[in-house]
């Protein structure tokens, strides 16, 4: 188990509210003349961040940060960001492997179960659920899985549990330790005028049906490995995602974070599939607009919205790297980008993890 990657990719602090951002978002609403407020999608572009009261002349501001990032940056060092994997020896024979034993949410671990097969009834167990197990090759000693840390788990410790049936028959349990720890995401204060925020009946009506197909696809295990090494960035070229986990708080009242990666690009570009799988869903929705959503098995789900033309139908099979639609700005956005999703057994992550390691 080698080349475990960070349990959190480096992510910035908005320390003040970006006032352009709320009066864009305004803006925005009233042209659109109703609740087009998105609760996990937050409007993107490029926007000037303030990190000084206007009243620091911006010299004497350069000056401070640049006496103060050295010092962040050797605090960083000292602490020690490098996950450390953990390992367990359950029984004889029989280990258990996890990537990290500290996790910041959103994050993604991964683990291994050697000694054991599918046959002795192997189960795992992750916020009180079943984790999905898949096996490396048949026969199989060595059984996979990936652990996704939601966004919004609580910080605190938990246990990575496993259970099995003994050669006797017997059954048998073991646990590894997991610290959740906060994840370092920004945080956004809008105060908006009511009427804009709130979708009127139908409109809620129309939310809550998409949210209710959302589940029923994500509380669906594939028992299949539909993909077949590492998963890829969702777009071409240099591609910087930003925003995921962002948490945003509507006047005084906070919203569901921002459960994906915002990239920046063109409308018409295209959109390819992380990884081969099959189409779950492929349609307008109202607040992630066109949506394409890919079951690549095992709980393991990635989402594309946005878009403003969609290549496949759902029950498609796609390969990696298939294209399946444009980037757009269909939904409750204000100006085109690509929100790429990453659902691990209905936990919510950073999709960049998913790439920086095959699973
Ligand atoms: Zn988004």
């Amino acid at each position: 188990m080698t080349g475990w990657f960070r349990d959190q990719a480096s992510s910035a602090t908005i320390k003040t509210t970006p006032v352009d951002r709320l009066l864009a978002i305004t803006r925005k609403s009233l042209r659109f003349r109703a609740a087009n407020f998105c609760d996990w999608c937050h409007r993107f572009g490029p926007s000037r961040k303030r990190f000084f009261p206007a009243a620091i002349p911006r010299k004497f501001a350069l000056l401070l940060v640049a006496l103060i990032l050295p010092l962040l940056a050797q605090g960083n060092t000292a602490t020690g960001h490098a996950p450390q994997p953990v390992k367990k020896n359950c029984a004889p024979g029989v280990v258990l492997k996890v990537s990290a034993g500290v996790a910041a949410q959103g994050s993604l671990l991964l683990a291994e179960i050697t000694g054991l097969d599918d046959r002795q009834k192997v189960k795992a167990e992750w916020d009180g659920r079943d984790v999905p197990l898949w096996p490396e090759s048949q026969p199989a000693r060595t059984l996979h899985a990936m652990i996704g840390v939601d966004l919004e788990k609580s910080p605190g410790s938990y246990q990575w549990k496993i259970s099995w049936t003994a050669a006797d028959g017997s059954s048998a349990a073991c646990g590894v330790p997991i610290t959740v720890r906060t994840g370092k995401f920004a945080t956004e204060r809008l105060t908006v005028e009511k009427q804009y925020v709130q979708p009127d009946p139908e409109q809620q009506k129309r939310a809550e049906e998409d949210q209710k197909k959302m589940r029923a696809i994500y509380d669906t295990v594939t028992p299949e490995v539909l993909w077949k090494g590492k998963f890829r960035l969702p777009l071409k070229g240099e591609i910087a995602g930003k925003n995921f986990g962002r948490r945003r708080v509507l006047n005084g009242e906070a919203r569901s974070p921002h459960a994906g990666i915002d990239f920046p690009a063109a409308a018409g570009t295209p959109v390819y599939a992380a990884q081969a799988g099959r189409v779950a869903l492929a349609e307008d929705l109202y607040y992630s607009g066109n949506t394409v959503v890919i079951d690549h098995g095992f709980g393991i789900y990635t989402l594309y919205a946005h878009l403003s033309e969609i290549a496949v139908h759902s029950g498609d099979t796609v390969a990696a790297l298939a294209e399946i639609g444009k980037v757009g700005a269909t939904g409750r956005v204000t100006g085109p980008h690509l929100h790429w999703g990453l659902t691990i057994d209905h936990a919510r992550v950073n999709g960049l993890q998913i790439v920086q390691k095959e699973p």
